[in-house]
């Protein structure tokens, strides 16, 4: 048996700071990487405010304005009400699930469902191979074998960023600087990845992304074409909106100024939610990832449609789509192994 050691090091630390002109050639790509990952968080925040912004303003102004102006009988109003507030809550909850679940396959190794430890004391001989192949295509996943083991076992990897092994299907992100547990995408709305542990959300999330988007865009030109008469196509333009409510223009209130910018949020939370909800319903069907889509790695499953779906959300799936079922059902793959899946690494080689 061969042994491997593992290093658990850190990456090599950033260089101390160093004016931009004396910088070497690759001292200047990294600084400008760094650059770009400040960005990327600022983007994240921006996204967080946003989403929370726009659903409890959303609702506000549905609540207080829409629906008293829109609808006179009293049962419509009351159960219009309560479809607003389901609607936006799942919403958000479904999103904050998909940001707050962590995929770091480097946090959740030591769940006691899965059995690292065996692996990593006594790694088997193939690791060894593994650790000194080629970098894939993908980023910094060591090539693996063709086939997969006698026992129908997927073979794990090594990752030279964070030096680990890692099980099928973990890859790793250069934004979250870490190997994500069977990682779908990197979603820059949410600011994390999508894969193993928050996917269930995050397929939630766009689903009621259709409805928020969708229902929000019909109300609010229904209630703008009533109550609303612009100068000219220009008073559509959120900031000259604003413009004119701050300077006291006559029929133009707070409230349509934010009915003017959800026009918009809401047009692109209902498109976006129709790509990835569409998206993931064929993934999720077939038991691939966003991320083997892309990279044209070919995934047979002989799972049932049901399995597929279970994989995912855990028992009594739909349940799901009312409310996050977590606690109750939990999902029935570790993350680690995948029973019934062959997959074709070497196929993305062209
Ligand atoms: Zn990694
Ligand atoms: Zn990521």
């Amino acid at each position: 048996m061969a042994t491997v050691r593992i290093n658990m090091s850190k990456p090599e630390e950033e260089p101390a700071d160093k004016p931009y002109r004396e910088m070497s050639f690759m001292e200047k790509v990294k600084s400008r990487r760094n650059k770009s990952s400040e960005s990327t968080k600022a983007f994240k925040q921006f996204c967080r405010i946003l989403f929370t912004f726009q659903s409890t303003t959303q609702l506000y102004v549905f609540l207080v304005y829409i629906l008293p102006g829109l609808f006179e009988d009293g049962w419509t109003r009351y159960w219009m009400k309560v479809l607003a507030v389901f609607l936006c809550l799942e919403w958000l909850i479904n999103y904050f699930c998909t940001v707050l679940y962590s995929t770091d396959f480097q946090k959740t190794r030591d769940s006691p469902t899965v059995h690292m430890k065996e692996r990593w004391e006594n790694p088997p001989e193939y690791f060894e191979s593994y650790a000194s192949e080629s970098t894939l295509s993908n980023g910094h996943t060591t090539e693996v074998m063709n086939n997969q083991h006698d026992n129908g076992e997927l073979p794990f990897t090594f990752c030279d960023k964070c030096k680990i092994h890692i099980p099928p299907r973990t890859h790793h992100c250069d934004i979250c600087k870490t190997c994500i547990l069977k990682r779908d995408h990197h979603c820059y709305f949410a600011g994390t990845c999508i894969g193993f542990r928050n996917q269930r959300y995050f397929y939630v999330w766009a689903f009621y992304s259709i409805w928020v988007g969708s229902l929000g865009f019909y109300f609010t030109v229904e209630y703008l074409k009533e109550f609303y008469s612009p100068y000219s196509w220009m008073d559509f333009i959120p900031v000259v909106a604003f413009y004119r409510w701050v300077s006291g223009t006559e029929n133009m209130s707070f409230h349509i100024v934010l009915l003017i910018l959800h026009l918009y949020l809401e047009l692109m939370c209902a498109i976006f939610g129709m790509i990835y909800f569409s998206g993931q319903t064929m993934f999720v069907a077939r038991n691939m990832t966003m991320f083997e889509f892309v990279k044209k790695i070919k995934v047979k499953s002989k799972n049932s449609f049901n399995q597929n779906y279970r994989s995912v959300f855990g028992d009594f799936w739909a349940l799901n789509f009312l409310f996050p079922m977590t606690i109750l059902f939990k999902q029935r793959e570790n993350g680690i192994t995948w029973d019934g899946l062959k997959i074709d690494y070497n196929s993305n080689h062209q």
